[in-house]
């Protein structure tokens, strides 16, 4: 019998993720003959430390607007073809719910995340794809009609190529920069990547407030340029983190200014904190600015007030009735805009993937094969379409990936 090298594929995947197992089981159930090969030990090991274990496999309102990118349009055509819906469908035939929590994120109702992997390894099976575990892409060129794909274990050969090795983010599962270099290889051009997802770190001054408040999570509206989030802010050792900053980080870029609510909303017509120090000082002219903050903000967040008013915190001890009318102008800035301008991210081993990717203009919307160089198919997060969080990624693998499986052999 010949073996897995020696045979000629109708389709190598490079990469046993979310993407590369859908784009491979979408493929092999059409009939062709599918060889998955990933670097891993085993694979889908993203999607078993996806949503802390429970996997947020997809979201109920998935579309073209919350995902980043060049390109505002480029993922419309796959997620048409592959909505949210037909990712509960494929999975419900394995027995997996939903559990939907928040913003329409969707969780596999069991909580186990290791239950999609194995149904997208059971569909491939039946289907008649193969994978080769511990099976490292090292390069790949083009001989004649064929791909040839060279490996830690051999060289492999095949009409049609798919790239679905991920990103750069989070190395320690298995994350390489494959389809990144093959694709410039290739004469693709790649738009700029940087961690996305990511906690974002405070200068020296306000790390040990940070520090101090490690573990309180507060909600707050998290804003950078036109970008803004209302969830929970996570303080750390090293800055913020949380799923309101996880989000910002995607549309933050170095040198740029992050404001934070801490108190979002309005009381009336007025900001939350207006109100309160208003009421306070009309009903209780002499309780102290320091209780009457602390009244109002969640945990120790009075450390950071401290903080920013800096040589003027004396005005915390001073009676509402004795306030001036400037320090509590300052007050409310800091807690309805407070000035946060990170250092940095915690980089590609704390995000959760990657922004940019190979430029969604080097491929097709609809199949996304390279428009220069036919049988060369990328799909997932090596693609510049970075999802929010919530769900969004997984959906672009999913689809990308279902895209690339009805589109190979054709
Ligand atoms: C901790 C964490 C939690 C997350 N949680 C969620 C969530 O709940 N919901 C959500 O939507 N998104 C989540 N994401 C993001 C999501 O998991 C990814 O966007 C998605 O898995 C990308 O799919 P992919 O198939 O493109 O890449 P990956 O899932 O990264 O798969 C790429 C595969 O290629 C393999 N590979 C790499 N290089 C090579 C090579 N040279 N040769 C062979 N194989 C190779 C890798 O080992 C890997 O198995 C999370 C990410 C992280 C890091």
């Amino acid at each position: 019998m010949e073996s897995s090298s020696q045979r000629s594929w109708d389709a190598l995947v490079v990469g046993g993720g979310a993407c590369g197992l859908m784009a491979a089981v979408t493929a092999a159930k059409r009939g062709l003959g599918v060889l998955v090969l990933e670097k891993n030990a085993a694979p889908g090991i993203k999607i078993l430390a996806s949503g802390g274990g429970h996997c947020n496999f997809t979201n109920r309102s998935a579309d073209a607007g919350q995902y980043l990118g060049e390109s505002a349009h480029f993922m419309k055509s796959a997620l048409r073809a592959w909505p949210p819906e037909k990712t509960l469908a494929f999975f419900a035939e394995f027995g997996i719910g939903a559990a939907e929590r928040k913003h329409g994120q969707l969780f596999v109702a069991s909580g186990k995340a290791a239950q999609i992997k194995e149904a997208l390894l059971t569909a491939l099976d039946h289907a008649g794809g193969k994978i080769l575990t511990a099976t490292a892409g090292i390069g790949a060129h083009r001989e004649a009609e064929f791909w040839r794909v060279e490996t830690n274990r051999g060289s492999f050969r095949s009409r049609e190529l798919v790239l679905a090795t991920g990103g750069l983010a989070y190395p320690q599962l298995g994350a390489t920069g494959f389809a990144l270099d093959l694709a410039r290889e290739l004469g693709l051009r790649v738009t700029e990547t940087a961690p996305g997802l990511v906690p974002l770190t405070a200068d020296d001054s306000l790390a040990p407030v940070c520090a101090s408040l490690s573990g309180l999570a507060v909600n707050a509206r998290v804003s950078c340029g036109k970008a803004s989030f209302e969830e929970n802010v996570l303080f750390t050792h090293e800055g913020l983190s949380g799923p309101a900053i996880l989000q910002i980080s995607s549309y933050w870029r170095p040198g740029m200014g992050v404001e934070i609510d801490w108190i979002p909303g309005e009381s009336g017509s007025e900001p939350v904190a207006e109100a309160a120090l208003r009421l306070a000082r009309e009903s209780s002219p002499k309780r102290l600015l320091a209780t009457v903050l602390e009244s109002i903000l969640p945990g120790r967040m009075l450390l950071l007030v401290r903080h920013v008013l800096g040589n003027r915190q004396a005005c915390l001890e001073k009676k509402m009735a004795e306030l001036r009318r400037e320090d509590e102008k300052a007050i409310t800035a800091i807690l309805h805009r407070f000035p946060f301008r990170p250092t940095g991210t915690r980089g590609y081993r704390k995000a959760e993937v990657m922004r940019g990717g190979v430029d969604s203009a080097e491929l097709s919307s609809g199949t996304l094969e390279a428009r220069k160089v036919p049988g060369l198919f990328i799909g997932g997060e090596a693609v510049d379409v970075t999802g929010w969080l919530g769900g969004y990624n997984l959906q672009w693998a999913w689809a990308s990936g279902h895209a690339i499986g009805e589109a190979l052999g054709k």
